[in-house]
């Protein structure tokens, strides 16, 4: 485990503080979404606080991000990281957090954008403006940058030197902003692992939607860092990935969507969104032999932990 603490507290005069109109927790789930879940719960029959650890909102209407965000509080997933993926979507997470009171935000440039900025050119002054973006008091992450060797060929050594300087100078912002990283690993794992410990990795870091085995979550466990499970973990193809989290110690662990993608069963093929997160969850605490309502607050613990507190928007937050 890593004993580092919370992130530096914002400081209250730059927190998002213009009048939000608060999410109507009446507004209808979109008929394309699948239905709610049983919902989480804690002992003592409480709904459960659990965190969505990555979502992508960005490509959605602010009413439909009030129906959806309504929609997860009543089955206990009231909170989600809200993701960037490049600078347009960046800023609309800068947006989103001053405007949703249950979102913390994290941005960057995803590792498959990197080398389509080098190529033109744009890579250095897109960094910049995420290392600004980082500093906003309710983004909390960097994330999510990494090494992507699935959609991007990283046999092209252009494509990988725009990777990797990215990858570096994304940590290099997390660790100057305090901020945790989340990292995307797709089919690049000795590539993240190369320039984490080259960087150095910042205290707080999440791997993001892991697909790596045991090996290779043990190796993270021990190093200090998060993991990150996504509905894959409960398609029935998916023990390499059960056999993974089952070595992780419970405190180490998170749960997302990555929604609109990755929908748990019984729902594949549909749009994914934080109220299917209790399924995950289940399937979590299934592999693990925990109870539910145990991992439940374990999960909401450890996000509190990487990300610090979402405190109201109208309310300056602990100072
Ligand atoms: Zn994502």
């Amino acid at each position: 485990m890593n004993a580092a603490g919370p992130p530096d507290l914002p400081d209250r005069d730059r927190a998002g503080q213009q009048g939000a109109e608060p999410a109507r927790a009446d507004a209808p789930l979109p008929e394309r979404y699948p239905p709610l879940p049983e919902p989480l719960l804690v002992r003592g029959g409480e709904l459960a606080d659990v965190v969505d650890d990555h979502t992508h909102l960005d490509s959605l209407a602010d009413h439909e991000v009030d129906a959806l965000l309504a929609a997860a509080a009543r089955v206990g997933v009231a909170r989600a990281v809200q993701v960037g993926t490049d600078v347009a979507s960046s800023r609309w997470t800068v947006r989103a957090v001053e405007r949703w009171p249950q979102l913390l935000g994290a941005v960057a440039i995803h590792p498959n954008e990197a080398p389509r900025l080098a190529q033109r050119g744009g890579l250095d002054a897109a960094l910049t403006e995420i290392a600004e973006l980082a500093r906003h008091p309710r983004v909390r992450a960097v994330g999510e940058s990494g090494m992507d060797a699935y959609r991007t060929d990283l046999t092209d050594p252009a494509a990988l030197r725009a990777q990797r300087e990215s990858f570096a100078a994304h940590v290099a912002i997390a660790k100057e902003t305090g901020t945790a990283l989340q990292i995307h690993d797709r089919d690049a794992h000795d590539h993240v692992l190369d320039v984490l410990a080259a960087e150095g990795a910042p205290e707080r870091t999440v791997f993001h939607c892991f697909s790596g085995d045991a090996a290779l979550a043990r190796r993270c466990a021990e190093e200090g860092w998060y993991l990150s499970f996504a509905g894959t973990v409960t398609f029935k193809n998916a023990q390499v990935l059960r056999d993974a989290l089952a070595v992780v110690p419970p405190g180490q662990l998170q749960v997302e969507t990555d929604a609109p993608f990755l929908t748990p069963a019984p729902h594949r093929g549909r749009p994914n969104a934080s109220h299917l997160v209790p399924h995950t969850v289940r399937a979590m605490a299934d592999v693990l032999g925990l109870d539910t309502q145990e991992l439940a607050l374990i999960l909401t613990r450890t996000a509190e932990h990487l990300y610090g507190p979402w405190y109201d928007l109208g309310d300056p937050g602990p100072t």
